[in-house]
């Protein structure tokens, strides 16, 4: 099959054996679109460290196209999205049946879905609403990752502020108006320009600096919360004791519940039509993630069937 594979030095459309359910927990998945995402951009550059050769990609819908022996409740021809954090099934919250402590995530420490068919756990797989279109399926992430700030426990009425205005601020704030969050602004950083101070219950990083930390910690009122949304892989410096002095609460999210993100797409009470761009074929790859590092405008998706 076809797949968009990083190896040590560049990304590039290559035949690679099409995976098969080795594992009685596996289930392959014909990939119909997969969203082209920061994270991939990371790693094709090489910020994002990861052992190659590498299949790329983490937000795919598709069908069922094989399932391993002990998997129940799916089978063949079902219109399925998958959860990119792969619980690794062994370590102590996995033990319990609770939360992975070290998942892997696709597409980055295991084959992902800019390829023909793709190979995940029974257990990241979930079903999509019927009539909700593949690309909504494949925009599943986002939005569920959008929906990981409401675990920070903001209320309406708060007074609160979305750093940044790329495409995952303008998602995230109408995933907070989906929730009764209406006057979430968002803020685009300026040269110069410096927020009130003392004056924010919360605060939502969707960009990170050194400069932005201490611009945000200054802006938050005493006991606000930070919610940390990006996944800025380098480290970035935070004014200790400034956040100290003002019992200023870090609060770091990952996803919220699929099944959630899957019902606000399905039930139309999310509109995001005009955040999603155009689906192209595997071998549009390199002026797409050049395209993709540069401006974050409107989400682009590859149909690793066609072409
Ligand atoms: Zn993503
Ligand atoms: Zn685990």
């Amino acid at each position: 099959m076809r797949a968009l594979v990083k190896d040590e030095r560049t990304v590039g459309l290559r035949e690679v054996p099409r995976p098969v359910a080795s594992r009685e927990d596996d289930v392959i998945i014909q990939v119909a679109v997969a969203g082209l995402c920061r994270t991939d951009v990371y790693v094709a550059e090489g910020r994002l460290p990861v052992r190659p050769p590498l299949v790329l990609g983490h937000e795919l819908a598709g069908t069922v196209a094989e399932v391993g022996r002990a998997v129940r409740g799916l089978t063949p021809g079902e219109r399925v999205t998958v959860h990119p954090l792969l619980a690794c099934g062994e370590c102590p919250g996995c033990r319990r049946s609770e939360r992975c402590g070290r998942p892997a995530q696709l597409g980055v420490h295991h084959d992902g879905a800019f390829a023909e068919y793709v190979r995940v756990p029974a257990s990241a797989v979930h079903r999509l609403p019927p009539g909700l279109p593949f690309m909504l399926g494949a925009y599943v992430e986002p939005v569920a990752a959008a929906l990981g700030v409401l675990e920070a426990g903001m209320r309406p009425g708060q007074r609160g502020l979305i750093y940044g205005d790329n495409r995952i601020a303008q998602l995230t704030r109408r995933v907070l108006a989906a929730h009764g969050l209406n006057e979430v602004p968002l803020y685009a950083p300026r040269r110069g320009e410096r927020l009130a101070a003392d004056a924010y219950d919360f605060i939502i990083e969707t960009e990170l600096s050194d400069q932005a930390l201490a611009d945000m910690l200054e802006a938050l009122r005493p006991g606000g919360t930070l919610v940390l949304k990006s996944r800025r892989h380098e480290p970035v410096a935070l004014p200790v004791a400034r956040a100290v002095l003002k019992d200023v609460t870090l609060k770091a999210v990952s996803y919220g519940p699929f099944s959630e993100a899957l019902a606000l797409l399905a039930g139309g009470r999310l509109k995001v039509d005009d955040l999603l761009g155009e689906v192209h074929p595997l071998e549009a790859h390199a002026a797409l993630f050049e395209a993709a590092g540069r401006s974050e405008e409107r989400k682009v998706f590859f149909a690793p069937g066609r072409g």
